[in-house]
């Protein structure tokens, strides 16, 4: 008996479960209560925990589209409590955002044609919970024993996912863009036969094969490569993993049949798989054919360059900013017998001579400190140990800012010519010696028939037409005079002995009465004074006179059309006088200028029947201002005229 009311007692329990089962089941959560065994107490909340945990946010609209539940997972991604959207028209809810297009889309689908829509993408945008991207699930669910029917929609929110995807394709846009429009070629090659798989136009154009080469092998897309190394290269970067890089190298194509050298810049980089196996090989290429035909003939004309410096007997040296040599020709090497890394570690100051090493020394530190070129004299040691003259001249190579890039520097040997110079003064020493006492008795003699001619009574000549030639004869040994004066200084010079015997007296008088001697003996001269400064100096007057008539009778000589000279005494700087003379003859060229002041020195072009001299007046000036703490300067033009001045400090003791 009480066995049966047990089972009577179980049979209604089984049918109060298997009723609430059914109206579950109508509620689309058979699924997942289906399998389990569960007292149908639990089951009411079992439902809604199930629901509401569900992963994704879940709604369940009624047939006018009310929402009749929504669980927490939709409350929590779109910031919708339950009170705002439950009993709610889906469009109205929560103020109306869940109004959207896609959405209306799906479910006027789904409600006349009853089916269910899956995987429906749209996107949300929402003040609240922001910019979306959500796949719709919707389902219509029927209730069994009930005509009513509801819809599911189980919402994913992709919104990370389809970002992701879309920098994703914004990437891989943009790296399509890079790589189509690139100006350099790009191929990637594919496997052990390095099939193209990816090539850009550029690559495509350079080939000279057409569009339609991707799929293929490399060696079938350019046959011409194969005999040249290539697929090797490319076999060993695929098999070794070892990148290739290669500069300017020339590979040869056929384009429309006829053979093309080209050069490259190129990259073989291997390509490798997430495992990182190799599964390819990565051109990067650039087409670099005019400047490496440029640098080949730049290397070119670099090699004649060499070899026609080498030719010559010049010894010319190249050295950087800073003076270190770079550089020595080959006559540089004969002529000190050593090699160029033995000759370049030396200190260039060796080989010079004991006696000019101070002058090379500071002439140097001078060129590299102001930037200006070098012109000197020097005796250099050869591979004997004898030393010859040299004449030194170097030259600093300036780059488009003015910054020194280099230096070239060429040294001639002028022994000879300094063998012939030497000869020379000591001819002129010689004869100038032996001439001094029989020339000074001329004159003497000159001067005593001048006094002994008796004077006409009107004051003329008429009866003894003498006077004039012997007037002649006193200025022509004058002339003879002062150049053996001149001789005997270059010799006193030489030996240091040219001795100033300093005095005061005022330096515009001795201007004047100067200028008054020349204008004596000739008449056809004109000479202005300016005197700006009227000043005395303590000086050699002698030679300071020797400086002015050297000046002056230089200007004459050298304007052959004008009689005119200027000479101006002014305050060149403080405490110093500077006097300066002018002419408006032939001037001098530029290049000139540094040279005239060398010892038998002439100007190139003056004809020795023109302009008699030896070329040692402006260089005894030079010595003689110099013995004084001044300087010379000069300013000409050539076929305007010239200015010679000097500076010496004023009433210096
Ligand atoms: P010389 O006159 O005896 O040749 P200098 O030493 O006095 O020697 O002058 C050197 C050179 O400088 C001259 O040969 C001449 O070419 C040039 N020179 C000197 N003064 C002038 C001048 N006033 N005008 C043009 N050239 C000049």
């Amino acid at each position: 008996m009480e066995e049966d009311l047990r089972i009577e007692e179980l049979e209604k329990e089984l049918e109060e479960a298997r009723k609430r089962i059914k109206v579950l089941e109508g509620n689309g959560a058979d699924l997942f209560l289906n399998n389990f065994k569960i007292p149908s107490s639990e089951v009411e909340s079992l439902k809604d925990s199930v629901i509401d945990n569900t992963h994704y946010p879940l709604l369940i609209l009624d047939e006018e589209l009310r929402i009749v539940f929504s669980n927490k997972k939709f409350h929590k991604s779109f910031s919708l409590s339950p009170d705002e959207i439950n009993g709610e028209h889906i469009y109205q809810a929560g103020e109306k955002q869940w109004d959207i297009p896609q959405l209306r889309n799906v479910l006027e689908t789904i409600l006349p044609s009853k089916s269910s829509m899956t995987n429906f993408e749209m996107q949300y945008e929402n003040s609240r919970s922001g910019s979306k991207y959500l796949t719709l699930n919707a389902s219509e669910i029927k209730l069994t024993g009930s005509n009513k029917k509801y819809i599911l929609l189980s919402i994913e929110d992709i919104t990370q996912r389809r970002k992701a995807e879309i920098k994703l394709e914004e990437s891989e846009q943009r790296f399509h863009e890079l790589f189509y429009s690139s100006t350099s070629l790009l191929a990637i090659l594919s496997g052990p036969d390095h099939v193209v798989e990816i090539a850009n136009d550029a690559i495509k154009d350079v080939w000279g094969k057409g569009y339609d080469v991707l799929g293929k092998p490399i060696a079938e897309v350019l046959p011409e490569i194969v005999d040249q190394g290539i697929i090797e290269l490319l076999d060993n970067v695929y098999n070794t993993g070892e990148a290739f890089q290669a500069d300017e190298m020339p590979i040869e194509h056929i384009i429309d049949g006829k053979s093309k050298i080209i050069y490259f810049d190129f990259t073989y980089q291997p390509q490798r798989n997430r495992n990182g196996e190799i599964i390819g090989v990565g051109v990067i290429a650039h087409d670099v054919t005019k400047q490496a035909i440029l640098n080949d003939k730049i290397k070119k004309s670099e090699r004649e360059f060499r070899e026609l410096v080498d030719l010559m007997p010049h010894k010319i040296s190249m050295a950087d900013a800073e003076g270190n040599t770079m550089f020595y020709n080959q006559s540089w090497l004969d002529y000190v017998g050593k090699d160029f890394e033995e000759f370049k570690n030396e200190d260039q100051l060796d080989i010079v001579h004991p006696e000019d090493k101070e002058i090379a020394a500071r002439e140097i530190e001078k060129c590299l400190s102001e930037s200006s070129n070098m012109d000197l004299e020097l005796r250099i040691r050869d591979k004997d140990g004898d030393y010859k003259w040299h004449l030194v001249k170097a030259i600093p190579i300036k780059e488009q800012d003015g910054k020194i890039h280099s230096w070239i520097s060429s040294s001639t040997e002028i022994q000879k010519i300094k063998e012939e110079e030497k000869r020379k003064e000591d001819f002129l020493k010689l004869v100038s010696h032996e001439l001094k006492t029989p020339v000074t008795s001329i004159k003497g003699y000159v001067q005593l028939l001048t006094a002994m001619l008796p004077k006409q009574k009107d004051g003329t000549d008429k009866k003894f037409p003498l006077k004039p030639y012997l007037k002649r004869m006193s200025t022509q040994v004058e002339k003879l005079i002062r150049l053996i004066a001149e001789m005997l200084d270059l010799s006193r010079i030489e030996q240091n002995e040219l001795d100033l015997k300093k005095e005061k007296f005022s330096l515009n008088r001795h201007v004047k009465e100067i200028a008054e001697d020349l204008s004596y003996s000739n008449k056809d001269i004109e000479i202005k004074i300016n005197h700006e400064l009227e000043c005395e100096v303590h000086a050699d007057r002698d030679r300071i006179g020797q400086v002015i008539i050297n000046f002056v009778t230089n200007a004459l000589k050298y304007s052959p059309d004008n009689n005119q000279v200027n000479i101006r005494i002014f305050e060149a700087e403080k405490d110093k006088v500077g006097v300066c003379v002018q002419d408006f003859g032939k001037g001098i060229p530029d290049k000139e200028l540094n040279n005239i002041f060398k010892r038998f020195y002439r100007v190139s072009g003056n004809k020795d029947d023109t302009y008699s001299g030896f070329g040692i007046g402006l260089y005894l000036s030079n010595e003689i201002i110099q013995r004084h703490n001044g300087n010379i300067y000069v300013k000409s033009e050539v076929g305007k005229g010239s200015e010679f001045t000097f500076v010496i400090p004023l009433n210096h003791n």
